[in-house]
């Protein structure tokens, strides 16, 4: 069982007090793109298996979008934040970089 913590609200709770909203940090192509762009836009998803940054809204709580990001394989949460950032805030960086030391960051949009 997934356990999130909601940063707006504070709540500590089941994933099912959640939903899921898939990747986050998608750099966004919309009209003017190139076509190559906006399909990756529309369609490419990282899926890994290990370290992954999510968006999750607390649809039986406060009702706000958040970030999250875990382990996909462990379930590990590193920690949840704001979705009002391009990129992930540093304690959640430190969090990941002290538990998976050889992991390597991506570009963020
Ligand atoms: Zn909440």
């Amino acid at each position: 069982m997934l356990i999130l913590d909601c940063p707006y609200c504070g709540v500590t709770a089941e994933e099912t007090e959640f939903h899921g909203g898939g990747e986050a940090h998608l750099k966004r192509f919309g009209p003017g793109s190139s076509d190559e762009d906006f399909e990756g836009y529309l369609f490419h998803r990282e899926n890994p298996r290990g370290v992954h940054f999510e968006r999750w809204r607390h649809v039986n709580g406060c009702g706000k979008w958040f970030h999250v990001a875990r382990d996909t394989a462990t379930l590990e949460v590193f920690g949840s934040y704001s979705a009002q950032v391009t990129e992930p805030p540093q304690e959640i960086r430190d969090a990941i970089t002290a538990k998976r030391p050889g992991w390597r960051w991506r570009e963020f949009a």
